[in-house]
């Protein structure tokens, strides 16, 4: 049967996309190569709770998130107040109010204890270098600012989104603003004007953001099939039907053949370059060249009574990749999140990731290697000492698209082939922003170059 349209990847761009084509009338199939849908939205067991093991919140500075959650009836919470740290010069230290990485509050920073005398010297005297066309977020804020500021706080940051390193990652497209201020003059000057707000920065569902893509999918009116990985898509343009789409789907032995009007890559770069390989040779090379960081991330539950009290006021800490430990954050789920911790008094859980674009090394340990690296990181940095009741590995194998400098450039490219192709659309985190806000809105972006194209 031929369908209106056929959406590849199941991940959240996918099913948002989806969704929104479902609710327009066209009749929508839904394609997941692996055997559920959500991609790096997803839950766990550890100890007997479900937590997340995958992306664990959402901005809640920028609409997207917040209105799918409302579209599908979902409740969203906030972090407790517990405050993050930074592992920095032999403690843990407040992480400092910042723009990734540059200080709204020199004194604060100051007092922080996070850059070294000469490092917050330097930080002070800023330094005016010009910036022209994109440049990396390393190199932006170590021209104004220092090396010590990038290493000690852009690169955990940063890190912590992209796991990747500041001086590759595009400013044009992970942090636009701080391009625009280097462009108009003062960093410092500018971002301690920015207007403070109390308004939560993050949201999350109760019980997880590994919830969410079940929500998508119930009343989305589209069709899902999991376990269905396509491998390749031509145009056809077969007589009555119309021009539109064939998708090979399946193994390679029982392959079957989907024919769509319009099809929806939300597929990571890779697969999406693959699929596009004979269809826009041009476009599929710029996506092919649009390099991914492996990560992981290691659940572990222990005893309440093992954990120090202190940590409880603490929602976790971030290591600047100077500091040469494994781990690269810990999140401490139990004190960021009520929910976890209301799951059970007795139990708390808590998160470290390992792995930066790079380094694949540090995650070609074991299981057991990770969560052993993991604890004794936590040893040392946290004082948690204790053995934990339960562990769990996710990996995530080429999971964050690294936005190189020179990107946005790069998706308009893909973008304009794209377009130029009859009911023909790509979406995902490896376009406008990794985070979910940034996805699902690069899906409504899909869903509407299909339907203006009809
Ligand atoms: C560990 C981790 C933590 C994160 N934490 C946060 C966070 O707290 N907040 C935040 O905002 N963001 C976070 N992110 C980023 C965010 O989760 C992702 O960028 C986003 O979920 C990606 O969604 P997507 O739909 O573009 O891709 P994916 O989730 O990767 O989905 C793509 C889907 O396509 C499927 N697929 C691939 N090839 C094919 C094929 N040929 N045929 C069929 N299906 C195919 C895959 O199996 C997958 O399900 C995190 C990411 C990771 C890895």
């Amino acid at each position: 049967m031929r369908r209106d349209v056929v959406v590849v990847g199941g991940g959240i761009a996918g099913l948002v996309a989806a969704r929104g084509l479902a609710a327009t009338g066209r009749d929508v199939l839904l394609l997941e190569g692996s055997p559920q849908v959500g991609g790096k939205l997803r839950s766990a067991e550890v100890a007997g709770l479900t937590v997340d093991v995958g992306a664990e919140a959402m901005l809640a500075r920028r609409p997207e998130g917040l209105a799918l959650a409302e579209e599908v009836g979902a409740e969203v919470v906030h972090p407790t107040p517990a405050t993050s740290a930074v592992w920095s010069r032999g403690a843990l230290r407040a992480l400092p109010r910042s723009l990734m990485g540059v200080p709204l509050d020199l004194d604060q920073l100051a007092g922080s204890g996070v850059l070294s005398p000469g490092g917050l010297a330097r930080a002070r005297a800023e330094t005016g270098t010009a910036v022209d066309d994109d440049v990396s977020v390393g190199d932006l804020v170590a021209g104004r600012l220092g090396d010590e500021l990038v290493e000690r706080l852009v690169e955990p940051l940063l890190g912590g989104v992209y796991a990747g390193h500041a001086r590759r990652i595009s400013a044009a497209a992970a942090v636009p603003q701080l391009l625009a201020m280097a462009r108009r003059g003062s960093l410092l000057e500018q971002v301690a004007d920015l207007p403070t707000s109390t308004a939560p920065v993050f949201a999350a569902l109760p019980g997880g953001m590994g919830r969410l893509p079940g929500l998508v999918v119930d009343g989305g009116g589209f069709e899902v099939r999991t376990s269905a990985t396509v491998r390749a898509l031509r145009p056809v343009t077969s007589g009555r039907s119309g021009s539109g789409w064939a998708l090979t789907v399946g193994p390679t032995t029982g392959a079957e053949t989907v024919e769509a009007a319009a099809v929806v890559l939300a597929t990571p770069a890779a697969a999406t370059a693959r699929l596009l390989g004979d269809v826009l040779p041009d476009a599929a090379a710029e996506l092919g060249a649009v390099e991914a960081a492996s990560v992981a991330v290691v659940t572990l539950a222990f005893r309440a009574q093992d954990v120090p009290d202190a940590l409880f006021d603490r929602s976790g800490f971030l290591v600047p990749p100077v500091e040469r430990r494994t781990i690269k954050a810990s999140t401490f789920s139990f004190a960021k999140w009520a929910w976890v911790r209301d799951l059970d008094p007795d139990v708390v859980v808590l998160r470290t990731s390992l792995g930066r674009h790079g380094e694949e090394a540090t995650l070609q340990a074991g299981d057991e290697g990770l969560v052993r690296v993991s604890l004794a990181d936590l040893a040392a940095m946290a004082g948690i000492t204790a053995r934990p009741v339960d562990t769990h590995v996710q990996r995530w194998g080429g999971a964050l698209p690294q936005y190189a400098v020179g990107h946005l450039d790069r998706v308009a490219r893909v973008r304009a082939s794209v377009a130029a192709q009859r009911g023909l659309a790509v979406c995902g985190a490896s376009y406008d922003g990794v985070g979910i806000p940034a996805v699902i809105g690069s899906a409504r972006q899909a869903v509407a170059s299909v339907t203006r194209a009809e």
